[in-house]
């Protein structure tokens, strides 16, 4: 059986001219699809089996949520981000479409995950021994691969997020440890719906192997390490539950995502899910240039993020805020500077402006203002003053009682 191929020439020709000369950067790439008006497509016969993403520029409205999950994905350092809001906000979907945007990575061959990374850093007894074979003869352990979106379910317990061990595998340790989800993740992206669902031990499992980027199994006397450098993202939908502060404050960003509120934005939104159920491939296929020029701008933001400074003039008064909001977490102003390099990166800049700062400031700083805390520090300034102000009264009344005595010794 031969599938049709869609045949439109022009119009896939067309649209990758008119991407060289009318865009600047990225962002304007990303709002110009968000608007463009697509043509008639005939419906497919039922041949599709494979995934087709929606496609990320075909999402109408939600610019924060978009530009937050670009952010993401041009510095890893921004740590995370975390979508909030009510069900059917094309959360989902937007997270599963970014993959289409993403370069290959070089990733293990080895189904025990052995890297040269790990050679490099525990020696050869790190790597299972078919690894440690080839890297004596000079053979590689990686290769190219597209990035991949591991989704954790919700149901998954310590063992499969973390890995545990094979009673019956053989005697190197890293053979004897299952690898986890986590040690999956690596480099890729690991998504997880309805965080505020988990369990506290493995969102804290998650996090930890975040920030350092690997983590280690230990059971008994058997330990092995996995990379784990991925990008987190998370959804949250409040009405099913909160999300503790603590854990609240490690994402990077954090997305408030409403319902799209303009009627002509919805209608438009409704049409393109239309347009995709009803032939998925010739749709996406609509959006394969802007898709693909969006993918080499975040590759050369990328290339440009190590480049990119922020002016002490700009920083200072920045901390200001921060600290005039009451925000006590240092990773307010680690988010924040962050994701105004990814965005002066994104615009092809190496220096990080003022305008930089506002556009991403609401993401980056929204829900860090502890109120716990405030409350907390409000009852603890007031003892403070009472106890101070008992202290000096007390002080005062006992050299009063000195004086007395020294005056009725006196006498
Ligand atoms: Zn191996």
């Amino acid at each position: 059986m031969t599938e049709p191929e869609p045949t439109q020439p022009e119009e896939t020709s067309e649209p990758k001219e008119r991407l060289a000369h009318s865009f600047r950067n990225l962002r304007e790439l990303v709002d110009f699809v968000a608007g463009k008006s697509l043509p008639p497509l005939t419906p497919e016969e039922g041949l599709l089996t494979e995934a087709l993403p929606f496609p990320f520029l075909a999402i109408v409205g939600q610019q924060e949520m978009k530009l937050a999950l670009l952010l993401g994905l041009i510095n890893p350092n921004i740590g995370g981000i975390l979508l909030i809001g009510p069900r059917g906000t094309a959360k989902t979907t937007a997270v599963r479409s970014l993959l289409d945007l993403l370069p290959q990575v070089e990733r293990s061959t080895c189904f025990y995950g052995c890297l040269p990374e790990d050679i490099e850093a525990g020696g050869i007894e790190a790597v299972c021994p078919d690894c440690a074979k080839k890297y004596g003869e000079g053979q590689p352990l990686t290769a190219p691969d597209r990035v991949r979106l591991i989704e954790l379910p919700l149901n998954a317990k310590i063992e499969d997020v973390v890995g545990g061990i094979d009673e019956r595998a053989a005697a190197h340790e890293r053979m004897r440890v299952r690898r986890g989800i986590l040690a999956q993740a690596d480099r890729n992206l690991l998504y997880i719906d309805e965080i505020n669902l988990l369990s506290d031990d493995i969102i804290d499992s998650i996090l930890d192997a975040a920030a350092q980027g690997s983590y280690t199994v230990r059971r008994g006397p058997i330990a092995a390490t996995y990379r784990a450098r991925f990008v987190l993202i998370g959804s949250m939908n409040p009405e099913e539950g909160r999300l503790r502060p603590q854990i609240l404050d490690r994402f990077g960003l954090r997305v408030i995502v409403h319902g799209l509120e303009n009627a002509t934005e919805r209608l438009e939104a409704y049409r393109r899910v239309q347009a995709y159920l009803a032939n998925p491939r010739q749709m996406t296929g609509q959006f394969s240039a802007e898709m693909e020029a969006a993918a080499s701008e975040i590759r050369s933001a990328r290339e440009q993020i190590p480049n990119v400074v922020i002016p002490d003039e700009i920083a200072n008064p920045a901390i200001e805020l921060v600290q005039r909001m009451g925000i006590d977490s240092l990773r307010a102003e680690i988010t924040w500077f962050e994701s105004a390099r990814a965005y002066a990166a994104a615009d092809g800049r190496d220096q990080v402006t003022m305008d930089d700062l506002k556009a991403v400031a609401p993401m980056a700083l929204r829900l860090r203002r502890s109120q716990f805390m405030s409350k907390y520090l409000q009852n603890q300034l007031l003892e403070e003053t009472e106890l101070n102000s008992l202290l000096s009264r007390f002080g005062r009344r006992s050299r009063l009682k000195k004086r007395i005595k020294r005056g009725a010794k006196k006498k």
